[in-house]
């Protein structure tokens, strides 16, 4: 999903507020910190989370003018759409700031590094409308450039005022730095890399996995990463692809991805989990010719489509998808698209187990997930096809 600046730009309006101190009890957890605990293995909520990063960094930023390395990093928002807040990203320092803005590095880390990459980074903002974008104009162009580089750049911000730092009290919010209007950008050369040329083009991919020979077998591959379980099944059929992600918390979905129609985009389940949490199901489906319109879970569909994809085009092989995701309360607050596209593409390099049927994978797979296997046949179209309809072939 693309950067969330609603809230933020909604909380400047502030200007002139006299602030006074406020004394807080000593308590360090908060009730949410404290369910956290009790739910998984995380320490502390999202916002005790953010408030320790935002408390801890930044003096740097009290200026007006900053020049540092981008790493390179634009942000679009999508607040006001089509005309959005657009703007570089620059961390206070010069030098190999590549790490900040390059979520392909951050697998392992834990909220507390995560948050502090995306804290490290100054938004300069400035409106543009969409639409326009190919008609360039300076700032557009220098954006369009950075975006496409990979190796930092010196850059040289110059704002209408010091930044703020906002902390953003919804729990659920993606980690987002101090934010300021800009008044001018300037970025200096850096190379263009073809690895993002080519991710323009993962459209291609599909196509490509299409012409090669299908697997002969069922195969399942696992992986967890801030408490999300992964589980990627593989069938001896041609090119298809189902994306479902299973939400222990609903109420983060709903607060997290506004687009998302908690009414009609999703599906509700019959499991209740030991701690009494009943997962919501939202999920989109493709067959062996590309999907037209925009797949409901949006931006994790398309990521977990291109790291199949791009999996199955190395091993040179064709098959049917389905990928399936359970997000238990330890994920405090979504991360980035990201989180999805890298724990794939490392779920791809673990050994898989290999099943003659759909049934004897679905059994696999329901001793790594929680819900159980009815919960997942009931909502995917995949799995309903494979198990209840019969191919035309079988009544010749
Ligand atoms: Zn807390």
């Amino acid at each position: 999903m693309v950067s969330t600046m609603t809230g933020m730009l909604g909380s400047l309006g502030t200007r002139g507020v006299r602030h006074d101190r406020i004394v807080s009890t000593p308590e360090r957890l908060c009730p949410m910190c404290k369910r956290v605990q009790r739910l998984s293995g995380e320490e502390r909520c999202a916002i005790h989370v953010k408030a320790t990063t935002l408390a801890a960094h930044h003096k740097e930023f009290d200026t007006k003018q900053i020049s540092g390395s981008s790493p390179p990093g634009v942000f679009v928002g999508r607040f006001g759409y089509p005309k959005v807040f657009v703007g570089p990203m620059v961390p206070p320092i010069s030098g190999d700031t590549e790490i900040l803005d390059t979520p392909e590095w951050w697998m392992g880390k834990g909220f507390d590094e995560i948050v502090d990459f995306r804290y490290s980074l100054l938004r300069g903002y400035s409106k543009a409308n969409v639409f326009d974008a190919h008609k360039g104009g300076k700032l557009i162009e220098t954006l369009q450039e950075v975006a496409m580089m990979t190796k930092p750049v010196d850059t040289e911000l110059v704002l209408t005022r010091p930044p703020r730092k906002i902390l953003d009290l919804r729990e659920d919010s993606q980690p987002f730095g101090p934010i300021a209007p800009l008044a001018s950008f300037q970025a200096g050369n850096s190379s263009v890399d073809d690895r993002i040329e080519k991710a323009f083009y993962d459209g291609d991919l599909p196509a490509r996995v299409r012409q090669h020979p299908l697997i002969d077998d069922y195969r399942v591959y696992r992986y967890n990463y801030l408490d999300n379980t992964y589980v990627g099944i593989l069938t001896p059929e041609s090119w298809r692809f189902e994306w479902i992600e299973a939400w222990f918390e609903p109420e983060l979905l709903a607060t997290s991805f506004p687009d998302v129609n908690m009414a009609t985009d999703v599906e509700n389940t019959n499991y209740v989990s030991p701690d009494g949490h009943r997962p919501v199901m939202l999920g989109d489906s493709e067959d062996f010719r590309n999907r037209k319109t925009y797949a409901k879970p949006g931006g994790c569909y398309y990521s977990a489509r291109l790291a199949v994809s791009e999996y199955l085009d190395t091993i040179r092989r064709q098959a049917g998808a389905i990928m399936l995701r359970e997000i238990h309360p330890g994920y405090i607050m979504p991360v980035g698209v990201w989180n999805v596209r890298e724990s794939l593409r490392a779920l791809f390099k673990t050994k898989f187990e290999q099943f003659d049927s759909m049934d004897a994978a679905m059994n696999y797979v329901s001793t790594i997930f929680e819900i159980p296997k009815r919960g997942w046949i009931e909502n995917s179209a995949m799995l309903q096809k494979a198990y209840f309809q019969r191919k035309i072939s079988e009544f010749n």
